[in-house]
């Protein structure tokens, strides 16, 4: 999977630019605020996902412009695809492939590409907020009815959680609440299966690469958390739903008195474990980066085994947050597909990988 060339047009502080990308390393330098993240994330963009950094499109389009585009040429499964993204205000992003209209979601699996920015390396010791994140952007990218389903439960979730805050004014409000509660425990057992399948395969790459990095001392362990009824992620649906539905109905006067949805797949964690002790809770600061790593790195081998292709890799200024060791580690590891990172300063990682470099300045590229 490789992004050829990209052109922007009103696209945050980029006005109209166009850069044609080597197909191995591409190093994107430069000052602060220049524009360098904004590349990364047109470029995500590509793979139908929400952006990294915002859940709304109008934040994309350049100030003062109309509307904003990404257009680009893109290599995958050995044929050149042209995808072209316009977000306009007020209006659902449109999406064509090749000229033909398509849905964001139907951009699974024709790009992908694996985020790594240093949030990530507090990707162990932060809430589970940041691990939901981790599973939601990669299976938005690789199964197409992950995204509408997600959105769903959003959604359900925003509406419940008013009937929850406001019912004691308006009591009236409760009688669409079961509706809500059973709309969500169903978009609930779908997407347990999911993620349950998701964090299997991460955990069972992840493994390998941690005990490299540590040199054969220590096993990293991922297990899927979710509801806790949940007795078999892999039964079907309709089991699922069911056990779900007995642990909404448990806390339904607690959900009632706390004003708030307390059950559902918007708590769900990935446990890590390290050595065998909880890595959240234990984990040095070193073997919470290493863990992250690895964990980053088992998510780009996922989309190997999925698509075929490695997906674009995008390092935004991430290899200054690490030390050299852990710098060699990733940098040994990103060979066989297309990466392009960003960095303050050029000489030195460029030198070291022998990319392409690109500098960008006020949202122009040179
Ligand atoms: P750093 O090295 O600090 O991470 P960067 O080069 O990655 O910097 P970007 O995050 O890409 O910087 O942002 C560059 C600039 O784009 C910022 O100054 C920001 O204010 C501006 N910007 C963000 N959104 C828009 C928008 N919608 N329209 C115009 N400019 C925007
Ligand atoms: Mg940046």
């Amino acid at each position: 999977m490789k992004v050829q060339r990209i052109a922007l047009s009103g696209f945050r502080n980029y006005e109209e630019e166009a850069v044609q990308f080597g197909p191995d390393v591409n190093v994107i330098c430069g000052p602060n605020a220049q524009g360098k993240t904004n590349l990364l994330e047109a470029v995500y963009l590509l793979t139908g996902a929400h952006s990294f950094r915002t859940r709304f499109d109008r934040e994309l389009i350049g100030f003062g412009c109309g509307w904003g585009s990404v257009l680009a040429d893109v290599e995958s499964a050995g044929r050149s695809q042209t995808i072209k993204l316009l977000f306009r205000p007020g209006q659902r992003r449109q999406v064509t492939v090749n000229g033909a209209k398509k849905t964001s979601s139907s951009l699974a699996g024709l790009m992908t590409a694996v985020l790594f920015s240093p949030d990530d390396l507090y990707l162990i010791k932060e809430g589970a907020a940041a691990r939901r994140r981790l599973m939601d952007n990669a299976i938005c990218q690789l199964r197409p009815g992950y995204a509408s389903l997600l959105a769903d439960y959003n959604k359900l979730y925003d509406n419940k959680t008013r009937i929850l805050k406001d019912w004691r004014e308006k009591p009236s409000l409760l009688s669409a609440l079961d509706e809500f509660s059973d709309g969500l425990a169903r978009c609930s057992a779908r997407m347990i299966r999911y993620r349950a399948s998701f964090v299997e395969r991460l955990a069972a790459a992840a493994s390998p690469i941690h005990r490299d990095f540590s040199g054969g001392k220590e096993q990293l362990q991922l297990s899927y958390d979710t509801v806790s009824t949940v007795t078999d992620t892999k039964a079907p649906a309709e089991e699922i739903y069911r056990q779900i539905l007995a642990h909404q109905q448990a806390h339904r006067q607690a959900e009632l008195d706390a004003g708030a949805c307390l059950t559902g797949v918007h708590k769900d964690d990935i446990l890590i474990t390290v050595g065998g002790v909880s890595a959240r809770s234990f984990a040095s600061q070193g073997q919470a980066r290493t863990a992250a790593l690895s964990i980053k790195l088992a998510e780009r081998e996922i989309f190997k085994a999925e698509t075929g292709e490695y997906p674009v890799l995008l390092l935004d200024d991430v290899l200054s947050e690490l030390d050299a060791v852990r710098q060699e580690f990733v940098l040994n590891r990103i060979g066989g597909g297309q990466t392009l990172i960003t960095c303050c300063e050029d000489e030195n990682i460029s030198r070291r990988t022998g990319g392409k470099v690109f500098t960008v300045r006020e949202g122009r590229i040179k």
